[in-house]
This record gives structure tokens, C-alpha cells and sequence, in this order.
């Protein structure tokens, strides 16, 4: 598949100029305004914008801010293409977060050559951006993808006062099952346990996540108490039904998961951190309740007042 480029520029004659140099390479949309732009980035998510900072509607400038103030168009690379040649008309693009700058009357080939520069340079921030997020043993999303998720679900949970709901979820006695398996064994469990909780999710905006060592979390938008404590028994038997051999005579004869449940309430959790707290809070009462179980704060125990 072709990388995807969208250009945007007020002068038709300019825009299949554009069109000519660049469509051998990329898949190349136009918009003659800026509004129509910043609605097909947003729809389309392009690989790279080539933005005209003279506009009949809405200057450059203004697109390309509205572009990096909004989750969704904020990675994509935007070179401005322009008339304007002042040193601090150049200036003001690199600042608003333009990664070039490119002066009419342009060669083609120095075009192409500054846009494909970009397209590698967007391909490898994707690529490390992606590693840089995934656990490296279950290929899941790691602790640091989850804490910006869980950011993300919590400023969305207090403004639309929607219940957002978080599970804790730590292997019961996988010390042992580790020590008399074996680390690579213990890995293997670890990629068995991973995957089956991401088979057991349904919408796509949950999210399974390992926290490190033997503990995931599962965060739940748009889901109420009753729910999660339903998702959590679910995930709970899953984990049980893989039926992995335990050792130990004084164990349950196969692998369990404790799990800890919260959901957030505006006057209890004031914070994404309150919200661990409480699955964590949870997941302990879980564990001292005799493992394999669901446990839930209750919600007054956190309640500061
Ligand atoms: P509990 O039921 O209270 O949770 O007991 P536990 O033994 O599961 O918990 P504990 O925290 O004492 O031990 C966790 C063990 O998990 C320690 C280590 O052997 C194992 N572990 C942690 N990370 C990894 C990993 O990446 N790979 C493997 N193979 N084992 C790990
Ligand atoms: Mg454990
Ligand atoms: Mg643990």
C-alpha cells in the first residue's frame, strides 16, 4: 500500500502540480480549504500534509495548530508549502510544529526528495513508538501505554460521567510455579495467560495491559461496578480453564488468578492514581481471602470526604 500524502493548497493549478510530481509515489488527496482539510486528516489520518500557509478560509498557520492541538492528526508530519518566504514567516511554522518548509517556485525532485525524508522519518518514530509500548515477552501493551491510557479513560470518565472500570489481575502462587518449572516455563505461562485475557476481550476500546512480573490490568470504558465484577469472574474462569498443571500437593491443582476490581466514582477517585489504588486495595483482599477470587473495595473506605 502506497503511503497516503494530502495536500492542501487554494490554487487548483497548484494542487495538480503537486499531484503530478508526487502521484508516481503516494497516494496523493487534495482540499482547496482548511476546514475540509483538517476534517479529511482527522477521517483519514494521511501519512504527511502538505499544507499552503495562504488559505481562502482559515490561514495555514491556523490548520496546522488545530492539526497538533488534536489526538488525532497530532503525529502526522505537516511541511508548509508557501509564497511567503520570510525568515520569520519560517520561523512561525517550525515553532507550530511544521517539519519543513518548503518556498514556491520549488524543483519537483527536491519536493519529492524532502517528502520522502519525512516518510521515513514518520515510519521509524511509528515503529519505535509501537515497541516502545509493547511488553517485550507477551507482545501486549506494556505499563507505559497503560498509565497513558488510563489517563486518557479517566479525563474522559470525568467529563462525560461515564463509569470507567479497572482490573488488577495477579497469578496466584507463580513463585513456585517458577521455581520448580523453570523460568522459561514460567515465560511460557506468562504468554499463555497474556493471550488468553486479550481473546477474552470483546469491545475495542478495553484494554489488557501487563503491569510487570505475573500482574495485568484490564481497563473497562463505559462499564459499571456490576459489570466488571462480571468481566473480572469471566476472565477469572478463563485463566482456570487453561488448566496449567500446579505442583505443589498444598496447591489447587491448576494455575488461578486473584483479581482486584474498582470502578470509578467521581467523588471517590480524584485521580488515575486513586483509581490503582483501589483495583490494587482490591486485588490484596483477593489474595488474603484465599487467592482464585474476585474482590472489590468498598467504594467508602476511600472516601476522604
Ligand atoms: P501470590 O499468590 O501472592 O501472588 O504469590 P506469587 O508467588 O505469585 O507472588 P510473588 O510476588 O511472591 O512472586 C512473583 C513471581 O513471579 C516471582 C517470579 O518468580 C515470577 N516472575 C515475575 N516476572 C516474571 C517473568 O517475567 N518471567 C517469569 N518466568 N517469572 C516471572
Ligand atoms: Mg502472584
Ligand atoms: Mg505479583
Amino acid at each position: 500500500m502506497p503511503h497516503t500524502l494530502l495536500a492542501i493548497d487554494d490554487s487548483p493549478e497548484n494542487l495538480d502540480l503537486i499531484k503530478n510530481i508526487l502521484e508516481p509515489h503516494y497516494a496523493v488527496k487534495v482540499a482547496l480549504h482548511g476546514e475540509l482539510a483538517l476534517q479529511i486528516a482527522r477521517s483519514q489520518k494521511p501519512d504527511l500534509i502538505l499544507l499552503d500557509v495562504m488559505l481562502n478560509d482559515i490561514c495555514g498557520f491556523e490548520v496546522c495548530q488545530q492539526l497538533k492541538n488534536d489526538d488525532a492528526t497530532r503525529d502526522i508530519p505537516v511541511i508548509f508549502l508557501t509564497a511567503m518566504g520570510s525568515e520569520d514567516d519560517e520561523v512561525r511554522g517550525f515553532k507550530i510544529g511544521g517539519c519543513d518548509y518548503i518556498t514556491k517556485p520549488f524543483s519537483p525532485n527536491i519536493m519529492l526528495a524532502r517528502v520522502r525524508t519525512q516518510i521515513q522519518l514518520k515510519e521509524k518514530t511509528d515503529l519505535l513508538e509501537k515497541l516502545a509500548s509493547l511488553d517485550g515477552l507477551t507482545e501486549i501493551p506494556n505499563r507505559r501505554a497503560f498509565d497513558g491510557a488510563l489517563a486518557r479513560q479517566f479525563n474522559q470518565a470525568q467529563r462525560t460521567i461515564i463509569p470507567l472500570s479497572l482490573l488488577v489481575l495477579d497469578i496466584d502462587h507463580f513463585k513456585q510455579f517458577n521455581d520448580y518449572f523453570g523460568h522459561p516455563a514460567g515465560d511460557d505461562c506468562l504468554k499463555r495467560v497474556a493471550k488468553t485475557l486479550v481473546e477474552q476481550t470483546q469491545r475495542p476500546e478495553d484494554m489488557v495491559a501487563r503491569l510487570g512480573g505475573e500482574e495485568f490490568a484490564i481497563l473497562l470504558p463505559n462499564t459499571d461496578f456490576t459489570g466488571a465484577m462480571l468481566r473480572a469472574e469471566h476472565y477469572r474462569e478463563a485463566i482456570e480453564a487453561l488448566r496449567i498443571q500446579q505442583v505443589q500437593h498444598h496447591l489447587p491443582p491448576f494455575l488461578t488468578a486473584s483479581i482486584g476490581v474498582a470502578t470509578w466514582a467521581m467523588a471517590v477517585h480524584d485521580s488515575p492514581i486513586r483509581l490503582l489504588e483501589a483495583a490494587d486495595d482490591a486485588l490484596y483482599q483477593a489474595k488474603k481471602q484465599g487467592r482464585n477470587r474476585v474482590c472489590a473495595i468498598s467504594l467508602h473506605s476511600h472516601d476522604t470526604g
